[in-house]
C-alpha cells in the first residue's frame, strides 16, 4: 500500500494500489465493484481541470460520477480514471425562482434550501440522487406529467471539456451543447461543475399512496393502466409490484410481503378534485394503507419509500407504449405479483402529458407517453444477479408487443442502450456534438453514444 498522488492541496490521485482506493471507488449501488485505473474526488472546478490534464497525460479516459446510483452502467473502467464530483453549494434566488447548484448536490440539499421560500424543484423519488446526472438524464419527478422533465427547465450548465476549457453553457453560447446537455447524458460532453435551473412556487400538493395485498393486483393493474393513459396532466403515479424487504424501517405488515402500491401526486387542484381525480384506482378493492391527503411539496422525497442509503441493487428499465387488455395480462404473467422475487420491484412510471408532447427549446430528451417499466432486485452477492436478470429478460420479452423497445437513459442500468434511448436523427445529432467536444473520445458516459 501506498499514498496517493496530490494533484492540488487538497485532491489525490488514488491508485488501486493505495490505501485510500477502496473508499475512493465505492459507489452508492453496493453491487458495483467499480475498478478505476485511478479515482479522483474534485470539489473545485480547478481540481476538476488537473484531473482531466492528469488523465489526459496517462492516456486514461475519464467517468464523471457524483453519487454511482448508476455505477451500473458503467460497466468496464480499467483505463478509466473515474472523477468524482463533489462540487457542494445550493444557491437560491428567491425572486428569481431559479437555483444554481454544484455537481456535487443531491436533491435533499435542493429541495431543503427551497422550501423555506415556498419553492420547489423537479427532483425525483430519492433523496440522494445527484442532481447532475438525474437532471442531464432527463429528471422524471413527481410533478413531470404537468411541467416535463426537470431537464426543461435548465437555464445553464458549467462544464470541463476534453481541452481543459471551463464552457458556460446556455441558450445562446453553445445552443448545440445546450440541447445535447439535456437529456444527453452530460458525461458525453464533459464533466459538469455546475448547473441552473428553475424552481417552482408550489409549496403543497395533493399526494400519497395506496397500498394493496398482492392478491388485488390484477383488479387495481387494471383500473390504473384504463385510467393512466387519458389521465389529466396534474398527476403523475407510479405502480409498483413490490416486495419490501424484512429489515428496520420497514413497516411490520409489510415486510417480505409482496403488495401493490400506488403512489403519486396531483398539483394546482382541490384536495376535492384532486381525491376525484385519483378515485379510479383508489376506490379499487380493500388498501392495507391509503395515505392521501394535503402534502407540503418537501414532504414527496420519501413518499415512494426508496432505500435510505447505499443498497446492492440491480435492475433495468425500458418504455412500454401502451397497455391493453392482453398487455396487462402479459405483465401479471411475467411479474408475478404475488411472488415478486427474485425481484424486489416492479415498476410502471406514468407518462405522457408534457412528458409526451413536442416542447419549444426542448434538449435532446425524449418525450414519451405510454409507461416506463423499470425492475429491479436487491444483488448482495455475486451469484444473485443472473435470476434478477433472467426475470428482467422475461418481462422485456413479454411485453415486446406492447414496446418500442426503447429506454430512457436514467432508466436503462445495462449501459449498452443508446441506439434504443435516442430516434435516429437525434442520435446523429449528439454523436456529432460529442465527437466536436471530445474528439479523441475521453469520456465515459453511463449511457455511451458511440456506435
Ligand atoms: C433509488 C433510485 C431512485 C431513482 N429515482 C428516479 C426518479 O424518480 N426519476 C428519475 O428520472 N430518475 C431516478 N433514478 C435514476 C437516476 O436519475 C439516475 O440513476 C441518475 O443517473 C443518478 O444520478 P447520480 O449522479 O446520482 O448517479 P451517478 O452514478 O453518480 O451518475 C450517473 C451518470 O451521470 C453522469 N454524471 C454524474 N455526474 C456528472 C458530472 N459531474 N458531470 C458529467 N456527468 C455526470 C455520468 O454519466 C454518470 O455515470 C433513480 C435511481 C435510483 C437508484
Amino acid at each position: 500500500m501506498t499514498d496517493s498522488t496530490l494533484i492540488s492541496s487538497a485532491a489525490a490521485v488514488v491508485h488501486p494500489e493505495d490505501r485510500s482506493y477502496d473508499e475512493a471507488r465505492a459507489a452508492w449501488n453496493l453491487a458495483v465493484d467499480q475498478r478505476p485505473a485511478a479515482v479522483v474526488t474534485a470539489t473545485t472546478v480547478e481540481e476538476v481541470r488537473s484531473a482531466v490534464a492528469y488523465a489526459a497525460e496517462h492516456g486514461l479516459r475519464v467517468a464523471p460520477q457524483t453519487t454511482g446510483h448508476h455505477a451500473a452502467a458503467l460497466g468496464d473502467l480499467s483505463g478509466a480514471l473515474l472523477l468524482r464530483t463533489a462540487l457542494g453549494g445550493v444557491d437560491v434566488d428567491v425572486s428569481a425562482q431559479t437555483a444554481r447548484v454544484g455537481a456535487g448536490a443531491v436533491w435533499a440539499d435542493v429541495v431543503n434550501a427551497a422550501a423555506p421560500h415556498g419553492l420547489t424543484a423537479l427532483s425525483g423519488s430519492a433523496h440522494d440522487v445527484g442532481v447532475v446526472g438525474y437532471t442531464t438524464g432527463g429528471g422524471m419527478s413527481w410533478l413531470a406529467r404537468q411541467y416535463g422533465y426537470a431537464c426543461d427547465h435548465v437555464t445553464a450548465v458549467e462544464l470541463v471539456t476534453a481541452a481543459g476549457d471551463l464552457l458556460r453553457v446556455t441558450a445562446e453560447a453553445h445552443p448545440d451543447l445546450f440541447w445535447a446537455l439535456r437529456g444527453g447524458c452530460g458525461a458525453n460532453f464533459g464533466v459538469i461543475t455546475a448547473m441552473e435551473f428553475k424552481l417552482f412556487a408550489i409549496p403543497e400538493v395533493f399526494a400519497g399512496m395506496t397500498i394493496w395485498p398482492a392478491a388485488q393486483a390484477a383488479d387495481v393493474l387494471r383500473a390504473w393502466t384504463a385510467w393512466a393513459e387519458q389521465a389529466p396532466d396534474r398527476v403523475t403515479t407510479s405502480l409498483r409490484f413490490l416486495r419490501p424487504p424484512a429489515m428496520p424501517g420497514v413497516p411490520e405488515p409489510l415486510q417480505d410481503t409482496p403488495v401493490v402500491v400506488v403512489d403519486g401526486a396531483v398539483v394546482g387542484a382541490t384536495d376535492e378534485e384532486s381525491a376525484a381525480l385519483v378515485s379510479a384506482w383508489r376506490s379499487v378493492g380493500t388498501p392495507m394503507i391509503d395515505t392521501w391527503g394535503p402534502t407540503p411539496t418537501a414532504g414527496l422525497l420519501p413518499l415512494h419509500m426508496d432505500p435510505p442509503g447505499p443498497v446492492p441493487s440491480r435492475g433495468d428499465g425500458f418504455a412500454v407504449e401502451t397497455l391493453d387488455d392482453a398487455g396487462v395480462q402479459a405483465l401479471l404473467q411475467a411479474a408475478q405479483p404475488e411472488e415478486v422475487a427474485p425481484l424486489l420491484s416492479v415498476e410502471l412510471r406514468q407518462l405522457g402529458g408534457a412528458l409526451g408532447r413536442p416542447r419549444v427549446g426542448s434538449g435532446a430528451v425524449q418525450r414519451r407517453s405510454g409507461f416506463g417499466l423499470f425492475a429491479v432486485g436487491m444483488c448482495p452477492f455475486p451469484e444473485a444477479a443472473a435470476p434478477i436478470d433472467a426475470r428482467i429478460d422475461e418481462l422485456r420479452s413479454a411485453l415486446a408487443p406492447w414496446s418500442s423497445g426503447q429506454v430512457s437513459p436514467n432508466f436503462d442500468e445495462r449501459g449498452d442502450d443508446a441506439p434504443s434511448a435516442f430516434d435516429a436523427a437525434d442520435l446523429a445529432r449528439l454523436r456529432a456534438i460529442a465527437s466536436q467536444v471530445d474528439p479523441r473520445g475521453m469520456f465515459h458516459a453511463s449511457l455511451r453514444l458511440a456506435g
